[in-house]
């Protein structure tokens, strides 16, 4: 519990969230298993005489590899139906309906919500996987914007905790983790041409920006930046339409082969979306499926994939997601925007058409069952180091 306020830095539509609990349509309590921390675990197993006590004494169970006393102590066994036992018929939660949400664990209350501390400096964004998070978040017309907070933090888990002038960041190239997301996210807002148009511009600055890294001479970080705010306002427009780059497919496809969603997926919603994206982009070629399908909404809505981008960007901390590099993490979120835009491609041609509440509900099933899933983040980076080269011209080569 930190009762003290302070500043906090986080995403303006942070405050409109609140759990829409039996009416989720995809509720964070199916599917997952349920962490619990120590405080809360010592309190469940102390109920007595109490209907949800059996519960207790039959699905929480001590996780011996926990990570940490405050997250995963113990942790929910799931139902057969892969439901949490404390979720009832109505869709909510049984213990917080007998003892307030207090009783809740930490993960539970703070679920979508993603807090981490900056030198020193509180952020809070949300994770698409939650279907309220993504639809405020996603359909943001006006674009993703920052606000500064002065508040209490009831409930705390921090997950990522980074003091850029200290120990074993002093004099490496996460000194300027600010100003390189700064810039990212600046230059994802910017008006000139399409999505794939700032994604290759970016994929150039990354080019320069890997090669200082490489000779640690990091104190050129901050010319670079200058560099290319300056290239990317001035610079004549490549890309204008919202088309997947021609050269970006056959990674994309390779991608797609390899999470084999038919066999190692467990998310009943997201084979479903799989099966019709099937059927929708290999009955046609796919440039034509995007103009006569996609291409109008795309024009149309250029903002969710910009807000999808800037949160991702904002709670991962880009550039450095990835420890392997600053490179990796860019290629992985420019992979995971082709894959959302390529899926919706194909479902517009098998449903018909595409709206909102399609887009919404496909990228929060992509987010929960691909960005929470550390398998198929690895099979990414194992490919990624096989084929780094390869992905990053057919990006920063794009016509
Ligand atoms: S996924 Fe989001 S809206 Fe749904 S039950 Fe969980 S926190 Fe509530």
């Amino acid at each position: 519990m930190n009762k003290k306020k302070s500043d906090i830095k986080q995403i303006s539509i942070y405050k409109k969230f609140h759990c829409i609990g039996g009416s989720c349509s995809d509720s964070c309590c199916v599917g997952w298993a349920v962490d619990v921390d120590y405080r809360t675990c010592e309190k469940l197993t102390r109920i007595k005489k109490h209907p949800i006590a059996n519960r207790v004494k039959q699905h929480v169970y001590f996780n011996e590899d926990y990570f940490s006393p405050d997250i995963d102590y113990c942790k929910i066994e799931l139902r057969e139906n892969k439901k949490c036992p404390f979720l009832n018929d109505e869709g909510l939660c049984d213990i917080q309906i007998s003892f307030g949400e207090e009783a809740l664990s930490n993960v539970c209350s703070l679920y979508p919500r993603v807090i981490n501390r900056i030198d020193g400096i509180f952020e809070r964004s949300m994770t698409v996987s939650c279907p309220e998070a993504a639809r405020l978040i996603l359909l943001e017309d006006k674009g993703l914007e920052f606000e500064t907070v002065y508040e209490s933090l009831d409930k705390l888990i921090i997950t990522s905790d980074v003091w850029t002038d200290r120990k074993p960041y002093k004099n490496s190239e996460i000194v300027y983790l600010k100003e390189l997301r700064d810039f990212g996210i600046w230059a994802i807002k910017q008006n000139n041409g399409s999505i794939w148009e700032k994604i290759r511009l970016l994929g150039i600055f990354h080019e320069s920006l890997d090669d200082v890294i490489v000779k640690k001479e990091y104190e050129k970080i901050p010319k670079i930046i200058d560099e290319y705010r300056n290239r990317i306002t001035n610079e004549n427009v490549n890309l204008k339409d919202n088309r997947i780059p021609e050269e970006f497919y056959e990674q994309l496809m390779k991608f797609i082969e390899l999470m084999d969603i038919e066999n190692s997926v467990d998310h009943e919603k997201f084979k479903n979306y799989d099966k019709k994206f099937r059927q929708g982009i290999y009955n046609e070629p796919y440039n034509k499926i995007h103009d006569e399908y996609i291409a109008e909404y795309l024009e149309n809505h250029k903002y969710i994939f910009e807000n999808y981008l800037i949160n991702d960007m904002f709670k991962n901390l880009y550039p450095f997601t990835f420890p392997e590099s600053a490179m990796i993490t860019f290629l992985i979120m420019t992979l995971k925007l082709g894959l959302i835009q390529f899926y919706l491609t194909g479902l517009s041609k098998s449903i018909g058409s595409i709206n909102d509440e399609i887009v919404v509900d496909f990228i929060q099933a992509f987010s929960k069952v691909i960005e929470h899933h550390d398998t198929y983040i690895s099979r990414v980076l194992d490919l990624f180091k096989k084929d780094k080269m390869i992905v990053l011209n057919s990006i920063i080569n794009m016509q």
